[in-house]
């Protein structure tokens, strides 16, 4: 093996772009690519240049007709009642010219993820363009069109004959890729993310346990609005060592959205850098315990893109690679992004503290979701 990890990238994977205003920016993965090849952290020859999915691979998940239909709508086609049907053309998820290339580019790039780690050639993967965890069998949701994840969860159960465990710690539920697998148990999934009780998709409570033979196999731990660091760790760090242990993966992909930070404009919790260098950390080390090091990492939600999306998903790639960057932010990045972002570009890899303010509610924040923790985790508890 000549490179422990790999990192999938190229221009391609930028072009999934909704319009100059849309939250979703996938300038973000150049940001973090720029920065981490700024800090001297990512060698060329560890990166791996995608290749597009075929639209065979794209409907191991997702229906004919919905693929037909995102194809027509990218080439201005599709008439709009149809397109909302298949939730195209919404606020959300609007239309843009070939929108079906671009998104069977973020496929690829995490199919050639899933390639080198099965194949052996690498032990951790990251495709950081994809994550698209809200896309459905027939229908675009949450940004997302085609779910890469439950397209290479798909793959890997085919190619490869691999009982796959998803990990998602994006602040919205990770509902696609759950109910993609929700009969399955071969495929055992685990989403912490902020209650859906005000946010998007509303889904992902604990009592979302799997149906019929998948009954079991999937997990969830709704966490309070404004849970901070802390009790954010514990969540993730008990459920994924426990459903691990009860799963017996042979690999582990996670999504690792980063709009659970506290600067993220669509969300309400308030965890900080620290999270996103410990998430990798623990992923890491569970791989390495139950599948051999086998370890897809996908990138995900992220809507400051500024000052949260590039140090968060370089962490994710240092911690993969066995690194740990601190201390000032190359000043050569700096400097060529300053004038871009609206808010000052932090200036070092870790927050500052007091980024925002205590509240008088965390002790009781962390006592709740610890119950939801014991309550998610009761079914494995119960029968070991
Ligand atoms: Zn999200």
């Amino acid at each position: 093996m000549k490179n422990e990890s790999v990192f999938v990238y190229s221009q391609d994977l930028l072009g999934y772009k909704f319009s100059e205003t849309h939250p979703f920016n996938q300038l973000r993965v150049q940001l973090a690519y720029e920065l981490l090849k700024d800090t001297g952290c990512l060698d060329d020859d560890q990166i791996v240049t995608p290749r597009k999915a075929t639209d065979e691979e794209i409907m191991l998940i997702h229906d004919k007709g919905y693929v037909e239909a995102v194809k027509k709508a990218g080439e201005g086609q599709l008439n709009q009642e149809i397109a909302l049907n298949y939730g195209l053309g919404t606020e959300d998820t609007p239309i843009f010219p070939n929108m079906h290339d671009a998104s069977s580019w973020i496929v690829g790039a995490t199919l050639t993820a899933v390639d080198w780690v099965m194949e052996g050639k690498a032990k951790h993967a990251l495709s950081l363009s994809g994550g698209l965890h809200h896309g459905f069998r027939g229908k675009a949701s949450g940004f997302c069109i085609y779910n890469d994840s439950s397209i290479a969860i798909e793959y890997m159960k085919q190619k490869y004959n691999a009982r796959v465990l998803y990990v998602d710690t994006d602040a919205h539920h990770g509902d696609g890729v759950q109910w993609a697998f929700y009969d399955d148990p071969d495929v055992c999934t685990l989403s912490i993310h902020e209650t859906g009780r005000y946010l998007f998709p509303g889904t992902g409570s604990i009592h979302e346990k799997g149906a019929g033979k998948g009954y079991g196999f999937s997990f969830n731990v709704p966490v309070d609005a404004f849970t901070e660091d802390e009790s954010f760790l514990e969540c993730y760090e008990k459920s994924l060592w426990e459903v691990a242990e009860f799963f017996k993966p042979d690999v582990i992909i996670t999504q690792n959205g980063v709009d659970a930070h506290y600067y993220d404009p669509l969300t309400h919790l308030s965890v900080t850098m620290k999270t996103y260098t410990e998430i990798p950390r623990i992923a890491k080390e569970v791989a390495e315990k139950y599948c051999g090091g086998r370890w897809i990492a996908t990138g995900g939600g992220g809507y400051d893109i500024w000052r949260v999306v590039p140090r968060a998903w370089s962490y994710l790639w240092c911690v993969m690679n066995g690194q740990a960057p601190s201390g000032q932010i190359a000043e050569n990045w700096l400097e060529r992004w300053t004038n871009e972002s609206k808010h000052p570009l932090p200036r070092t890899w870790e927050d500052e503290s007091g980024i925002y303010k205590p509240i008088p509610r965390k002790d009781e924040i962390t006592s709740k979701n610890r119950a939801t923790l014991e309550k998610s985790l009761y079914s494995i508890r119960k029968s070991s």
